[in-house]
């Protein structure tokens, strides 16, 4: 058997081994065989990568870059990626097991945040305020030094990147903690960011667990803010390991997105974007459109359409050009999975699609779960109110908007909600009215570099992307001067 590729830790501008010596294999969930090796971080390791980015944030050849140079520097890296597009994207394809035109369309989201976030670097300005008396004042913005990042399986490098093109914009240093079941991604940034110049330690890749590694770097005092996507509880363990030093945090958490379909749509292309929402990346996002209300009046043959959409989506490893749905990410994930399905049955909810492991001969070594609907479902039940992270579909039928937006708003999260509708005067009544922190309108699920990635409830604490975000990544200092 070929040897499997072996990585180290990216601390300092230097591939170290870790700590405590020990490496881990990452798997292909589309075989559940190993296809590397990675370094086992630890809270050594996470000091050390902290004291790196330190010393890099102090150093003047990155403290006092001219901040034009260091957009241009911001651009080199998305350029970089330009040019490795598609090794990068069958690395995360092969990582995650998402179809390969869908990791392209990650890696392509990448570029764009880095390239976006380049012509913010020398824009980051302060204000002159007027004040009583013979006084100039004005404001700075500094960045805010060391900026920890924790990133989920789902999306690893854009969520990862997500977070660093605006902290790095802003001028501050980076360390980041990939998910254990999918770090490659993040160790082929590391190596782009070298390749381009960035100077040694402004970024630095730790892997390993999130129990240890994670941990010690939220709770790590000299860390001087936290940017964390990942599930609701993890997220308030980060706070909470946070708030003992005072750190802020930037937090996207989980979501039970609502789609609601009004009878006045375009049905084929609201079709599209249910099941697209729905079973993209296999379910496995926060903003997995993974309840919709469809009017009464076409109910039946709005979810038969849906049903029969779903049932001939070809699932496959994420490499394979005709696959239209990956594996999920790990066998755990699918057992979590089918825990939902079976819970959904025996809560009384009825399968209209799915609802098992595809069991094929090519698949069955594999994560893959069939993407599965469900009709009959009570709000109640499990399945209408938790994020299953996978491909379930929740569907109910609504009469009238006032109940739909009613049904639609009674969760705990409130991350994106989408309408489809030829109404503008319904559109925009019920964009108002969603508690989402997104709404998208006929069409789902779709976000921008340049927009707020934003959620309401416990979906999230502040917003990336867009200006606002490297806003985040700065601290305001005021300055008064006495002229007289
Ligand atoms: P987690 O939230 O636990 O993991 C996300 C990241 O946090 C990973 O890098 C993980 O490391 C790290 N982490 C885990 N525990 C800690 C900790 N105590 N301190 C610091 N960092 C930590 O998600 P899971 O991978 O366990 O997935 C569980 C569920 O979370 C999913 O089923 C899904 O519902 C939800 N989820 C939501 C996401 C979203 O985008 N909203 C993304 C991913 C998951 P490691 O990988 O080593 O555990």
């Amino acid at each position: 058997m070929a040897e499997l590729p072996r990585h180290s830790l990216y601390i300092g501008g230097k591939w170290v081994e870790p700590a405590g010596g020990e490496h881990t294999q990452v798997l292909d969930p589309a075989t559940n065989r190993p296809i590397a090796e990675v370094a086992s971080g630890s809270k050594e390791d996470i000091r050390a990568a902290v004291e790196a980015a330190r010393q890099a944030f102090e150093n003047p050849e990155w403290r006092g870059m001219d901040p034009s140079k260091r957009g241009r520097l911001l651009y080199a890296l998305g350029q970089a990626i330009r040019d490795s597009f598609e090794d990068v994207a069958r690395i995360e394809s092969q990582n995650v097991g998402k179809p390969l035109r869908e990791a392209k369309g990650d890696v392509a989201y990448v570029y764009k945040l880095f390239e976006y976030y380049a012509g913010l670097a020398d824009k980051i300005q302060g204000d002159t305020i007027p004040v009583p008396g013979n006084r100039l004042d004005y404001t700075v913005r500094e960045p805010v030094g060391v900026t920890g990042h924790i990133a989920p399986w789902n999306y690893p490098l854009t969520l990862a990147c997500r977070g660093i093109a605006p902290a790095l914009a802003a001028g501050n240093t980076v360390v980041l903690k990939p998910a254990s079941l999918t770090p490659l991604s993040a160790l082929r940034l590391a190596e782009l960011t070298a390749k381009v110049g960035f100077p040694p330690g402004v970024v630095n890749v730790v892997t390993g667990p999130g129990s240890t590694a994670g941990q010690a770097l939220a709770d790590h005092p000299d860390v001087d803010s936290m940017t964390f996507t990942g599930s609701t509880e993890t997220g308030k363990q980060i706070m909470t390991l946070a708030a003992r030093h005072v750190t802020p945090v930037a937090l996207e958490l989980g979501g039970k997105n609502p789609q609601i379909v009004f009878p006045d749509a375009k049905l084929d292309r609201a079709l599209k974007g249910v099941l697209f929402g729905a079973f993209q990346n296999a379910g496995q996002m926060c903003w997995a459109g993974s309840r919709v209300y469809v009017h009464e009046s076409i109910r039946e043959d709005f979810l038969r359409k849906l049903a029969d959409a779903a049932g001939k989506m070809k699932l496959g490893p994420g490499l394979k050009e005709e696959t239209q749905m990956g594996p999920v990410v790990s066998r755990s994930q699918e057992e979590t999975v089918l825990g939902y399905i079976e819970a959904g049955t025996k809560e009384g909810a009825t399968i209209l699609a799915g609802g098992k492991r595809a069991d094929a001969a090519d698949l069955k070594d594999g994560n893959f779960v069939q993407p599965t609907i469900f009709g009959d479902v009570d709000a109640g039940m499990r399945i209408a109110r938790e994020e299953i992270f996978g491909p379930v579909l929740c569907a109910f039928d609504f009469t009238d908007v006032d109940e739909a937006v009613a049904a639609a708003n009674a969760t705990p999260y409130g991350l994106m909600a989408g309408v489809w509708t030829q109404s503008l005067q319904t559109a925009h009544r019920v964009a108002a009215r969603l508690e989402a922190g997104m709404v998208n309108i006929n069409e789902y699920p779709i976000t921008f570099p340049q927009t707020p990635f934003s959620g309401f409830k416990e979906s999230a604490l502040g917003h990336e992307q867009g200006i606002d975000a490297v806003l985040h990544y700065t601290r305001v200092k005021n300055v008064t001067v006495n002229l007289d």
